[in-house]
């Protein structure tokens, strides 16, 4: 990559960061769907150790906190989310027991079964669904968990428009069978899955940015990165709305075995 284009790279990186540090989540979700796939989870103390890896700002992570005791790390690449991540771990009082380190989830520093829980939303696919499951499963213990959500097909065929935009976004993405099976082989057994319902898109993903979105342009008028970000933004809730019934994002829960 030339000097130029790395520096239009980052460039782009610092938009979207500043985008997404204004928001709640910076993927699918909901509370309520933390707390469902959590509930699959049993045998969690003050001793667990849990680590939530692209954490983000930590909107799921604070829900962790708040419904466990043990010690939680958030890990996420960018700085400026991980510093979000402390404000709001201070804010609810979890300071002592939730906390963001910057980090990359292809460069984890644990010890060979350390960890009780490994989870993971919306973000496993920047490593890849099967190299995570297959390079975290060495930091948890025999018989502890991994919980993550990924984008996934519901149907065995698609309309060429959205098969054609995932091929390019996310060739990662599969049917929840075909992911099972890879969870499967990764060397855990699928506990559970389960459809995150459309809420997490349009209520919890999707609603605030529409505020978020007229702050930014306003704040970058002229700006045709900013603009062409924005663009896209709007493009990929179109392509939902239009074809959320053959995608989605799915919870996959296993234990390692
Ligand atoms: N879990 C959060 C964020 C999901 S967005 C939520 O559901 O709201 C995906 C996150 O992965 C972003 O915060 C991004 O910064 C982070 N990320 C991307 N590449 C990463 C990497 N290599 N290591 C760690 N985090 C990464």
């Amino acid at each position: 990559m030339s000097k130029e284009n790395t520096s239009i790279h980052d460039f782009n990186l610092n938009l979207i960061c500043e985008y997404y540090s204004n928001l709640e989540r910076q993927g699918p979700g909901s509370p309520e769907i933390t707390l469902k796939a959590l509930s699959f989870i049993d045998n969690l103390s003050k001793e667990s150790r849990i680590v939530d890896i692209g954490c983000g700002t930590g909107g799921q992570t604070m829900v962790l906190g708040q419904h466990t005791e043990g010690h939680i790390t958030g890990i996420d690449l960018f700085p400026t989310f991980i510093e979000l991540f402390n404000q709001n771990a201070s804010q609810l009082n979890l300071q002592d027991r939730v906390k963001g380190i910057v980090g990359s989830m292809d460069d984890l520093h644990f010890k060979d079964e350390e960890l009780d829980l490994i989870w993971s939303e919306g973000a496993i696919y920047n490593i890849g669904f099967e190299r995570g499951l297959k390079e975290w499963r060495r930091f948890l213990k025999t018989g502890r968990f991994i919980a993550v959500s990924e984008a996934s097909w519901f149907t065995e065929e698609r309309p060429t428009e959205i098969e054609e935009f995932w091929k390019d976004a996310y060739p990662g993405i599969d049917t929840i069978p075909n992911k099972l099976a890879q969870m499967q082989k990764a060397g855990y057994v699928p506990l559970a899955s389960f459809i995150l319902p459309e809420n997490c898109w349009t209520e919890h993903f999707y609603a605030p940015q529409v505020t978020a979105q007229e702050t930014f342009l306003k704040r970058h008028a002229g700006n045709a990165t900013a603009e062409g970000f924005i663009g896209n933004q709007r493009y990929e809730e179109q392509l939902y709305n239009k074809y959320k019934a053959y995608y989605g994002y799915v919870f996959y829960i296993g234990k390692k075995i």
